[in-house]
C-alpha cells in the first residue's frame, strides 16, 4: 500500500486523478482502435501529464506485487497474475511487458478499485516504484548483462534495490537465492523468502558483491555457492527438484507445467512462492501456473508464409543460453533473428556472449537487420548457415531446408503445402524462431497477418 495514502474507494479519488484515469482509458481505446500499438502506453503518459501521482493513487489499496530482473519478467508477471486468481481475484497486470510507468498507469486504470496489481516493473524503475508504491511482494529473479547501451551495469543495479528494500521494511522481496547478486539486494529486506529457482548464466555473478572476492559455484545449477568473506547462499524456503516444488519442511508438489524449458519451471516456482506470500495456497498456485501454456506469443506455434514455426524470445545473453538449451537437443531447422533498434538495444555485440556454437550439425537461417552480425559470429562459432534479411522468407526458407533434408528424394524440391496455424501444433515439419525483441515482435505481427 502506497506510503502515505490511505486505502481509496473509485469514488473518493480526487477529482482530477479520476479525470487522469479516464483519460488513460480514452487515449487507450483510441489508439487500439487507430491500430497505433496496443493501446499501453499513450494514454499512460496522457494520465500521468495530467495526475504525476497518478500511479500511487491508482495502485493506494490494491494487494501488490512488483516483479523485476533481467530475465523471465513478462512470463513470471503473468504466471503470478494466474496463481493469486484463486485467493485474490483477477489482477490488473501489464500484460504486454510496457514495464515503465506509463505502462503501469494503464494497467491499473483499466482495473476495478481494489483488484490486486501484479506489475512487471523495468529493473532501473524497481526502486523508485518500491517507494512509491510500498507493495506487499517484489519478485527477484535474476540480473544479467543486458542492452549494454542503456541499462547499468548489473552490480550497480543490485546495490539501488538493496537500499530500496532496506528502506521499505513492509515488503516481502520472493527473490532467487540462487543468483549472488539477487541474494546481496534482498537481503538488505526484513523477511525475505529464498527460492532455490537456479541459475544457469553465471558469468555477471562471480564476482563478490560483499567483498569483491570470487563466489565458488557447486557442481549442478542449484548446488548452491559461496565467497570465502562468509556471503553465501541462505538457507532455502523452497525450491525446484526436477518437476517438484520442495517447501522447506519437505512437502513435495509436482508442477504439471504447459511450458517448456528450466527456466520457466524456475519462472513458475517464482510466482507460486509469490502468490503463496500474497496469501493463496500452495498447491492451488502451483495448479493454475501449470495451466498457462502461452505468454505474450512466447511458444507459440504461427503459420508463415505457409509454415510452421514455433517463436521464441531472447533478450540477452542469458536468455539465449537458455533458449539453446531448449532447441538443441532437438533436430529442427533453426532461425535466429536479431535487430538493433531502441528496444532491443543499439549495440549487438552481446553476440559474442551467446553459445551459439551449440547450433553446429542443425540447419540454421540468420535473419534480421543484423543479420550480418549475426553470420560473422556464426562463421567464428563454426555453425554453417545461410543469411536471409526478410524474417517471413528466412523461416520459408529453413522450413525448405528441413524438408528436403528429411525427405531426401525428388520430392524434397517440391513447394510445401500451406500450413494453417490452428493445425500447426503438430512438431513435425516446424521450424525454431529465436528472435530479440523487436525481431519476435515483427515476425508475430506478420505471421497473424499471413498466417493461416
Ligand atoms: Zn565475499
Amino acid at each position: 500500500m502506497s506510503a502515505g495514502l490511505c486505502p481509496v474507494s473509485a469514488g473518493s479519488l480526487p477529482v482530477r486523478t479520476r479525470a487522469a484515469a479516464a483519460a488513460t482509458r480514452a487515449v487507450n481505446g483510441l489508439s487500439r482502435r487507430a491500430r497505433a500499438g496496443h493501446g499501453t502506453v499513450a494514454g499512460g503518459r496522457v494520465g500521468l501529464a495530467l495526475d504525476p501521482l497518478l500511479l500511487e493513487r491508482l495502485a493506494a489499496g490494491r494487494p501488490t506485487a512488483l516483479v523485476s530482473g533481467t530475465n523471465g519478467k513478462t512470463t513470471t508477471t503473468r504466471l503470478l497474475a494466474v496463481a493469486i486468481e484463486g485467493a485474490l481475484g483477477p489482477a490488473a497486470i501489464n500484460a504486454t511487458g510496457s514495464n515503465m510507468p506509463a505502462g503501469h498507469v494503464t494497467a491499473l486504470a483499466a482495473a476495478p478499485p481494489g483488484a490486486p496489481a501484479v506489475l512487471e516493473v523495468d529493473e532501473g524503475y524497481l526502486p523508485r516504484l518500491i517507494a512509491t508504491l510500498g507493495p506487499e511482494v517484489v519478485v527477484l529473479l535474476n540480473l544479467s548483462r543486458d542492452q549494454l547501451d542503456r541499462t547499468s551495469e548489473v552490480r550497480m543495479v543490485a546495490s539501488k534495490w538493496r537500499r530500496a528494500l532496506a528502506a521499505s521494511p513492509a515488503t516481502v522481496p520472493v527473490a532467487n537465492a540462487d543468483d549472488p547478486l539477487v541474494v546481496w539486494a534482498a537481503s538488505g529486506a526484513a523477511k525475505p523468502v529464498w527460492v532455490g529457482a537456479g541459475l544457469s548464466w553465471r558469468e555477471d555473478a562471480v564476482g563478490c558483491p560483499s567483498c569483491e572476492g570470487r563466489i565458488g559455484f557447486a557442481a549442478g545449477e542449484d548446488g548452491g555457492w559461496a565467497c570465502r568473506c562468509g556471503f553465501s547462499r541462505p538457507p532455502l524456503d523452497v525450491r525446484i527438484d526436477g518437476d517438484d516444488v520442495v517447501l522447506a519442511g519437505g512437502r513435495r508438489l509436482r508442477v504439471a507445467l504447459a511450458l517448456p524449458g528450466r527456466f520457466n519451471r524456475a519462472n513458475a516456482v517464482m510466482a507460486a512462492a509469490a502468490a503463496a506470500a500474497m496469501g493463496a495456497g500452495w498447491e492451488d498456485a502451483v495448479r493454475r501456473v501449470g495451466e498457462v501454456d502461452e505468454v505474450a506469443g512466447r511458444f507459440a506455434v504461427v503459420g508463415v508464409a505457409g509454415c510452421a514455426a514455433r517463436l521464441m524470445l531472447a533478450k540477452n545473453p542469458a536468455g539465449w543460453r537458455e533458449l539453446l538449451d531448449l532447441v538443441c537437443p532437438g533436430e529442427r531447422p533453426v532461425v535466429v533473428g536479431i535487430n538493433a533498434r531502441v528496444a532491443d538495444g543499439r549495440d549487438p555485440s552481446w553476440l559474442w556472449d551467446v553459445p551459439f556454437e551449440r547450433l553446429r550439425g542443425r540447419t540454421v537461417v540468420a535473419t534480421g537487420e543484423r543479420c550480418r552480425d549475426l553470420a560473422v559470429r556464426l562463421r567464428y562459432a563454426e555453425v554453417p548457415h545461410r543469411t536471409v534479411r526478410d524474417e517471413v522468407a528466412a523461416v520459408r526458407a529453413a522450413w525448405m531446408a528441413g524438408r528436403g533434408a528429411a525427405a531426401a528424394g525428388p520430392g524434397a524440391r517440391r513447394a510445401p503445402a500451406p500450413v494453417a496455424a490452428s493445425s500447426a501444433a503438430s512438431s513435425e515439419g516446424q521450424v525454431d524462431f529465436i528472435g530479440n525483441y523487436t525481431a519476435f515482435t515483427d515476425l508475430m505481427a506478420r505471421a497473424t497477418r499471413t498466417g493461416a
